[in-house]
């Protein structure tokens, strides 16, 4: 009988263009409008950050780069905040002398009210907590700006001065908020990027990175060596666990690492995904390809997992941040629901999911933000702010 040569002769499918397919059909329900703009931004060149090193001596960086119109971000957003809380004390005060003088009202508590009507108009009512920490600076270029920067360049010890990264990328790590001395856990840590601007900080006690896979860990041991001296260095351990099994390989000794009171454990879940525009644009190591539908369809699955990994890691009190660099509300929101159940009726936790709605007004002049995050905060990629995608979702432990 003829047999049939379908499976060995039909032409195969690019991985990217079944990612686009797939891409299409759920993104277009969720974002609706917004897809064709996002679309196209996934499609075309992703801008940078410049993420300045504080180990290096990097001070002709901001020479360099200020001329040429870019800025530093994170402390622009500092700034922004320090004028809010600034803002709302004067309106507090104002508010005060309104209750208290009635109709004899100074010029000077005329010019506080004025000022705190200003703030109100402007919706710029400062959430409690609204501090970015201003020791990680990154430079970006302006909205609509698509220059390119040059290769990173080695100080006179061998540093390198600033680490090109996808400026979203901070913002996990920005929420992570590390307090001097905080033990941090990093679980999906390779090849390293959050891992470094979370030593930038200059906060972390003890810094636990972590990551299943030998190769990418070897990635990260060299972005350590290019970045960090060998005493900051040494306080950075590097393990290639099963992030799903922390509990049980480390969680002990971590715990009673951190135990002293004041110092917490802050974790960091920074787990795969469909990593969306990787996905859309390159054949290479493509996570939508026929061979790898499998782990894709578990991707959900393993997210829940090291996630829980992660809340059961941190110490009452303690924070987790959760974030992806997909769209998928899927691989996003879902999770995290999925996890706040878990941890209430399986391991009696309760968690606090924590606002981060004004990182949207901080930094809307840099990233362009969904509005319509049931949890959480996603980055949404725009051609004239070509970064993302990034979700991030801030959790505290009770
Ligand atoms: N945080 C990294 C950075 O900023 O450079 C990127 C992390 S990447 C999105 C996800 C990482 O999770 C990959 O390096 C992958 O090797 C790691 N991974 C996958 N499964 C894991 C598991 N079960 N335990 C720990 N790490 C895992």
């Amino acid at each position: 009988r003829h047999k049939e040569k379908w499976a060995s002769t039909a032409p195969r499918i690019a991985s990217t263009r079944l990612a686009l397919h797939h891409f299409d059909t759920s993104y277009s329900l969720r974002l609706g409008a917004l897809w064709p703009s996002v679309r196209a931004g996934l499609l075309c060149e992703q801008k940078y950050g410049a993420l300045l090193n504080n180990f290096a001596a990097a001070d002709h960086v901001p020479q360099e780069l200020e001329p040429l119109n870019a800025a530093d971000f994170v402390s622009e957003a500092s700034q922004k905040a320090q004028q809010w809380q600034r803002g709302a004390a004067v309106g507090a005060v104002a508010r005060g002398c309104q209750e208290g003088s009635g109709e004899g009202r100074t010029v000077m508590q005329a010019e506080m009210m004025a000022q705190a009507e200003m703030m109100a108009q402007a919706e710029m009512s400062p959430p409690l907590g609204a501090s970015i920490s201003s020791k990680i600076k990154c430079y970006t270029f302006p909205r609509g700006d698509i220059t390119r920067f040059r290769p990173a360049r080695p100080d006179s010890l061998g540093l390198l001065d600033y680490y090109l990264m996808d400026a979203a990328s901070l913002l996990p790590v920005l929420a992570l908020n590390v307090q001097p001395g905080d033990f941090v856990l990093d679980l999906c840590a390779a090849p390293g990027g959050k891992t470094l601007a979370l030593l930038q900080t200059g906060f972390c006690g003890h810094l636990a990175a972590n990551d299943i896979s030998i190769s990418r860990t070897k990635r990260l041991y060299q972005i350590l060596h290019s970045y960090v001296p060998r005493e900051v260095r040494d306080t950075v351990s590097v393990t290639s666990y099963d992030g799903r099994d922390w509990d049980q390989v480390k969680g002990g000794t971590f715990h009673k690492g951190a135990g002293a009171g004041s110092v917490l454990l802050q974790v960091l879940v920074d787990v795969p995904c469909t990593t969306d525009r990787h996905s859309a644009t390159e054949e290479d190591n493509n996570i939508f390809h026929k061979r790898r539908t499998k782990e894709r369809q578990m991707l959900p699955m393993l997210q829940l997992q090291l996630l829980m990994a992660g809340i059961l890691a941190a110490k009452p009190g303690a924070e987790v941040v959760y974030s992806t660099c997909s769209l998928s509300p899927l691989q996003n929101e879902c999770v995290v629901e999925r996890a706040l159940d878990i941890a209430e009726a399986q391991f009696n936790i309760s968690i606090h999911v924590e606002d981060l709605s004004h990182f949207r007004t901080l930094f809307q002049e840099t990233f362009s933000f969904f509005s319509d995050c049931r949890l959480g905060e996603l980055v949404l990629p725009h051609l004239t702010a070509n970064f993302g995608p990034m979700y991030f979702c801030k959790l505290r432990r009770m």
